[in-house]
């Protein structure tokens, strides 16, 4: 069994029987995390006998740190080529089927490791068609924006709707403190809301252990809580961008990046404030609107959520108590009637994906009354430790001070949600995982 030590590097490429009783494996073999972390790999995939890299970047990125890399491997007399995606008629760039098209054409037979250089999108498209391609993945993260450099799944758009599509985690991960530091602010408070968000993710699964039973990891949980707390000890520095801020930033990202890995699936790292945030996004795309930044969504979502927390920690047992008998006599039990009829009303076209997601497909059994009975008696007697569970999650103001420290939006409003989307959200988003969370316990007080 390891224990941890608050570093990244025991962790890599190690597989080992933990105490929750799985094997795990993290297959990333070697992050760097330092100025001049470029340097580092031409002579890594020397080392690994790479020959042929292909360098993807947008136009940003080109500029940012795809030349001076391209400069690098020639100079190591590595051969390397450029990719620059191209953003749409909209000026933006998603993960869809254009660029990986795109992407695709440029992996000649003599291409041996593709490199994702720039933020996530670039990352999901490059780990998709490396995966697909059966080539090498690297990364080199250009601004500290979400902790999913590291993660499996491959968010795209395709058809006009998201879906994660399993893939594979980069060998290496190469991140350039000098080069972070200079990433818009805007996605520096990004990749802090997405941190933010651990807070309430933990207290989600452990809420799914306590009342379902859930497997749950305390080496993963307590992994991503080290990260978290690498962040919230150097908010300041993060704030300013220095290269301190962005090597906390980056080492908290990555170690959640990491949890997620051990346990193979992103349980410790995405609950309700995730759902949230898929939930808005899904909405904009619908309606053609600008994507937002996936950790601004993710933080303001934290906020919300932690109040969620804050209303069920205010709860006495015997309050609680009353609250569920007072669902149930109103006859408001979440009912897969009524998850069936919120699902309908909220997701639209994609509607049959969600019940199928939900185990509400025609056809599936559903749970009987007296399993829904059960579970709601089940809250009531382990009231006091689902109370404790929300008692550890801080307060919404407090979180929404830790975002405006660093820049970024704390609210709804300054995020550019509207009210109705947030009422919306707050209804159906639960749905958009099968996956209990705080938003699915709210239905019963
Ligand atoms: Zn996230
Ligand atoms: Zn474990």
């Amino acid at each position: 069994m390891k224990h941890l030590t608050g570093e990244i590097n025991p962790w890599l490429g190690t597989s080992f029987t933990c105490d929750c009783g799985a094997e795990h494996h993290v297959p990333i073999r070697k992050v760097v995390i330092d100025n001049g972390a470029l340097e580092a790999l031409p002579t890594y995939a020397q080392e690994r006998g790479y020959s042929g890299l292909l360098l993807v970047t947008d136009r940003r990125t080109r500029e940012a740190a795809g030349n001076g890399l391209l400069q690098l491997c020639h100079e190591a007399g590595l051969p390397a080529s450029l990719c620059e995606l191209t953003e749409d008629e909209h000026g933006e760039l998603a993960a869809d089927e254009r660029i990986i098209v795109q992407l695709m054409l440029q992996v000649t037979p003599s291409i041996q490791a593709i490199v994702a250089v720039g933020s996530g999108t670039i990352h999901d498209a490059v780990r998709f068609v490396a995966h697909k391609m059966n080539r090498v993945f690297l990364s080199v993260p250009t601004a500290p924006s979400v902790d999913g450099f590291s993660s499996v799944g491959a968010p795209l758009i395709i058809g006009g709707f998201k879906q994660t599509i399993p893939a594979c985690a980069p060998e290496a991960i190469f991140a350039d403190l000098a080069l972070l530091s200079k990433s818009p602010r805007s996605m520096i408070a990004a990749g802090f809301g997405d941190m933010l968000g651990k807070y309430t993710s933990l207290a989600d699964w452990q809420l799914g252990q306590e009342l379902f039973g859930e497997s749950y990891c305390e080496l993963a949980a307590d992994m991503t809580l080290q990260g978290l707390a690498l962040c919230i000890d150097h908010v300041d520095d993060i704030a300013l961008g220095t290269e301190l801020g962005m090597q906390k930033l980056m080492e908290g990202l990555t170690l959640s990046g990491i949890s997620m890995l051990l346990v193979g699936h992103s349980r410790p790292a995405s609950g309700a404030e995730h759902h949230l945030s898929h939930y808005w996004e899904m909405r904009f795309l619908q309606q053609k609107r600008r994507a937002l930044l996936h950790g601004a969504k993710v933080g303001v979502a934290a906020v919300q959520m932690a109040a969620r927390y804050a209303q069920a920690a205010a709860l006495s047992a015997a309050e609680a108590a009353a609250a569920i008998a007072g669902c149930q006599a109103r006859g408001e039990t979440p009912t897969p009637a009524r998850a069936r009829a919120a699902i309908e009303a909220g997701y639209g076209v994609i509607a049959d994906q969600v019940l199928a997601e939900n185990g509400l497909a025609a056809g599936a059994p559903d749970p009987s009354a007296a399993e829904l009975d059960a579970l709601a008696e089940r809250i009531a007697e382990r009231w006091e430790a689902i109370r404790s569970v929300c008692i550890c999650v801080p307060a919404p103001d407090v979180l929404a001070g830790l975002l405006q420290r660093v820049g970024g939006p704390a609210t709804v409003a300054e995020l550019g949600v509207e009210p109705e989307l947030l009422e919306d959200s707050l209804q159906y988003a639960m749905y958009v995982r099968n996956r209990y969370t705080i938003l699915r316990l709210g239905q019963w007080l």
